[in-house]
């Protein structure tokens, strides 16, 4: 009716066929290389990170290139093979108590600041995909309520001296 245009696009996997994992080719020439893992195949790549001759089973395709199982398994070279494998993630819930438990203990009135603060750290992280180890998501609602009272607290505080200065 607003005569606006828009494009849609399929799904392309839905009508793509159901690929199959590789066979890896055995081995029969003897000049031919061999996998360094398994030493019956034939060798189809190079890992990209320590140039060993990986089979079609081994050689892992990444975004980054291909990668051998060793390297793919070991953790600083996944670091820079494969920085689109997330291995961590900030628990934004833990920040936030960090700063409203700690700012409270070393000197309470920082929680006039730290309060809001860490209720809008709490906020953020349930905007947030959750934590890789699936510590839960109700760890942000503890942290805000916590936060609330606290803002509450001190309107009250603030309010209830005011009045008392008024009435005076
Ligand atoms: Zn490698
Ligand atoms: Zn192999």
């Amino acid at each position: 009716m607003c005569h606006a245009s828009f494009q849609g696009e399929i799904f392309p996997a839905l009508s793509r066929e159901q690929e199959r994992g590789r066979k890896a080719e055995a081995l029969v020439d003897e000049a031919e290389a061999s996998c360094f893992f398994h030493l019956q195949n034939r060798a189809v790549q190079a890992c990209g990170t320590c140039g060993r001759f990986v089979c079609a089973l081994c050689a892992l395709e990444l975004p980054s290139g291909v990668v051998c199982p060793d390297c793919f398994s070991h953790d600083g070279a996944v670091a820079q093979v494969a920085p689109v494998l997330e291995k961590s993630r900030r628990i934004w819930s833990s920040v936030a108590a960090w700063l409203l438990g700690l700012s409270f203990l070393l000197f309470w009135p920082l929680t006039i600041a730290t309060a809001p603060v860490a209720c809008g750290l709490a906020v953020y992280g349930m905007r947030q995909p959750g934590s890789l180890t699936g510590r839960g998501w109700w760890r942000n609602v503890a942290v805000l309520i916590v936060g609330l009272i606290f803002i509450a607290a001190w309107v009250w505080g603030i309010a209830t001296s005011t009045v008392g200065a008024w009435l005076e």
